[in-house]
């Protein structure tokens, strides 16, 4: 059967991208919104040196990780998209989030793969290494990488990523698009590939 090699990142793509607001609000003592956030990087959101963010991020990681939301209907798609592909997790998370990463899958339940973390938000080496077909991704940046180095990708809308795109990304806005996408990309594949044997 023809397989595709799918990676999925994790943080605003599997998980509700504003998951760290209210914790943050909290410490920071800020009134930020899901749409206030139209810069990826927290600490520009915030207004506050990227040191304190970072202060912030070493002592509750780890908490936020293990209670972030998922997405509506992510679980779901994954476990339909694993049936007929083959799915990495590749995030740019550090090694040390390891351990409340595979805990967070476990607990929410979502489909069992191989998990990358990078720690660092370069991915187009890895995406090369896996081989991949399709990388389902949240940070503009990243899609615009991996779009020049040849890679299709979808990009799950966000407040932070709606900046104008570039051939190889198509934008979704759910998961349940993100199903689609890859029906579509399978029947494009499979026209192609009949086209060469006739
Ligand atoms: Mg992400």
């Amino acid at each position: 059967m023809d397989q595709l090699n799918i990676c999925v990142d994790i943080d605003g793509t599997i998980t509700e991208p504003y998951y760290w607001l209210e914790k943050a609000n909290w410490y920071f003592d800020t009134k930020i919104e899901p749409k206030n956030v139209t810069t990826y990087d927290i600490h520009e959101v915030l207004g506050i040196p990227r040191q304190d963010y970072l202060d912030f991020y070493h002592e509750f990681g780890e908490e936020l990780h293990l209670n972030a939301k998922i997405r509506k209907n992510a679980k779901e798609i994954l476990e339909k998209i694993r049936k007929e592909h083959h799915i990495y997790y590749v995030t740019a998370r550090e090694k040390r989030m390891e351990y409340v990463t595979r805990e967070w899958f476990k607990r929410n339940d979502i489909p069992n793969a191989e998990i990358h973390l990078l720690g660092s938000h370069y991915k187009v080496e890895k995406a090369k290494e896996i081989k991949c077909h399709i990388f389902i991704e949240d940070r503009y940046e990243n899609a615009i990488q991996l779009a020049l180095a040849g890679f299709e990708v979808l990009l799950i809308d966000c407040e932070y990523n709606r900046q104008p795109l570039i051939d190889g990304i198509t934008r979704v806005f759910t998961w349940k698009d993100i199903e689609k996408e890859i029906k579509n990309y399978m029947d494009k594949r499979q026209k192609k590939l009949l086209e060469e044997i006739a």
